[in-house]
């Protein structure tokens, strides 16, 4: 991978054939020099990037096809590092029985987890191509996915939306109050999550990872278990980690220790578990995680709500984190770059405003963390996070020119402050233009929306009958 970009050596460096031409936009690279480069051009040969430099540069380039743009800020896509796909037809659904009714709780436990266990596998990709179509339109180009029913057929929408992923199998093996069909018992739960991985090891763009949905819904025997297979494998675990108070009661009684001392004591808190929230964390346990090297993912929208999530202690301390939105059941939107914009302001208020410190984190620092840091935390960074020559060509042009953007003095801040998933213009995944000018390639938007209104009825009468 070349990060170090000398652009006045650039016209020469440039190959004369290519599949992709990005010509016009400002270039927010997001690699280690930091670079930026304005009227710049991106080229594209298959899947990877091949060229990044000035759009004076690249004339003697001959492109299959060519974009040429003018006001738009190029930028690596990004990733939501914890998401899920089969809550993503509830979204707005909890609010609005609020309004009319007295809600139990946990949400999680008796709404989120009965209204998985309706869907057909239908609706699964139905949720999919939903969910996958609305992130590419607000700039999100990989995810990960927290675990649900049918995966499979994530799988397919990812495949037919373009969007590159990571989907995981709901895994549940112990509780009393759940759903029957969303209990497996421990033997089905390792073979299952075996299988599916072993089933997209070759899907290149969209793969599998094994999934743990939190240590309450989990046997300690099935977490051991998981835990060797990730090793094994190289797989990835995802899972809920530190997100709740009734977690941390539970793991303290059951095991005489917090959830991730608990974890690192039986070997499973290693490089392999991906933990998504990781907000309830004592000192103990950051320590934990410098030290074992987990992933995580910072969910802004309701990490707050938890406690005081320390994103930017185990991001500065070398930790894998990216960002997530949980779904959008769970706060409503999928854009990463408004959950960066909140994450901004809970560190700002966690880290900075009691000591009248002003800069505790900036902007173009959580830009980061939803690129690289996404990236890293699901193994990628090889591959995504940045626009470097030779990574894949996972690619945003945002626009650049609404009057809450301007005047522009330096790019990075605009794609870091002032851009919103709404102003991405065109995504590029894989090298495939999916979105062009806002108009999704690959899925036709309208008549997805005629199949929602079509099937949502039948599964909310559905989901009327299990809460
Ligand atoms: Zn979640």
């Amino acid at each position: 991978v070349n990060s170090n970009i000398d652009v006045a050596n650039l016209g020469e460096r440039a190959p004369r054939k290519v599949d992709l031409l990005i010509v016009g936009c400002d270039i927010v690279a997001l690699d280690p020099d930091n670079t930026t480069i304005r009227n710049g051009a991106i080229a594209v040969i298959g899947d990877k990037i091949a060229w990044i430099g000035k759009s004076s540069e690249a004339s003697r380039i001959d492109p299959t096809e060519q974009l040429t743009v003018t006001d738009k800020i190029a930028l690596p896509g990004l990733i939501d590092a914890h998401f899920h796909t089969a809550q993503q037809l509830l979204r707005g659904k909890i609010a609005a029985m609020a309004r009319v009714r007295q809600l139990k709780n946990p949400i999680w436990k008796c709404y989120y987890i009965p209204f998985e266990s309706i869907l057909d596998p239908e609706d699964v990709y139905l949720s999919g191509l939903v969910a996958y179509s609305n992130m590419i339109s607000v700039g999100t180009t990989c995810f990960a996915e927290a675990g649900g029913p049918h995966p499979d057929e994530m799988g397919r929408a990812a495949l037919d939306t373009g969007i590159r992923g990571i989907i995981a199998l709901s895994t549940i093996d112990q509780g009393v109050g759940y759903p029957p069909s969303m209990i497996m018992t421990r033997d089905e739960a390792i073979e299952g999550n075996l299988t599916l991985v072993h089933r997209w090891q070759a899907k290149g763009r969209v793969t599998a990872s094994l999934a743990l949905r939190q240590i309450m819904t989990c046997s300690p025997e099935l977490i051991r278990e998981i835990g060797r297979a990730a090793t094994q494998t190289g797989v990835k675990v995802h899972t809920h980690l530190c997100e709740g108070t009734y977690e941390i009661d539970y793991a303290l009684e059951h095991f005489g220790k917090r959830p991730a001392e608990f974890l690192a004591e039986i070997g499973v808190l290693n490089r392999h578990l991906h933990c998504a929230h990781s907000v309830l964390l004592s000192p103990n346990e950051i320590d934990l995680y410098v030290e074992h090297r987990p992933s995580a993912c910072h969910c802004a929208f309701n990490n707050y709500a938890l406690g005081s999530p320390q994103l930017m202690e185990l991001w500065r301390r070398g930790v894998d984190i990216g960002l997530g939105t949980d779904g959008a059941a769970a706060w409503g939107s999928l854009d990463i770059f408004r959950v960066a914009h909140a994450a901004r302001i809970g560190q700002q208020v966690i880290m900075g405003t009691p000591h009248h410190y002003r800069n505790a984190v900036s902007s173009e620092e959580l830009l980061r963390i939803a690129t690289n840091g996404g990236a890293r935390a699901l193994g990628l960074e090889h591959s995504i996070g940045s626009l470097e020559v030779g990574k894949k060509a996972d690619i945003l042009l945002l626009d650049s020119d609404h009057a809450d953007q301007q005047p522009i003095y330096d790019p990075l801040f605009t794609a870091a402050a002032t851009v919103i998933g709404r102003d991405v213009d065109s995504v590029i995944i894989d090298g495939k233009i999916v979105l062009k000018h806002r108009q999704n390639m690959l899925v036709d938007m309208s008549e997805l929306r005629a199949r929602l209104v079509e099937r949502i009825p039948e599964i909310m009468r559905r989901f009327e009958e299990v809460m």
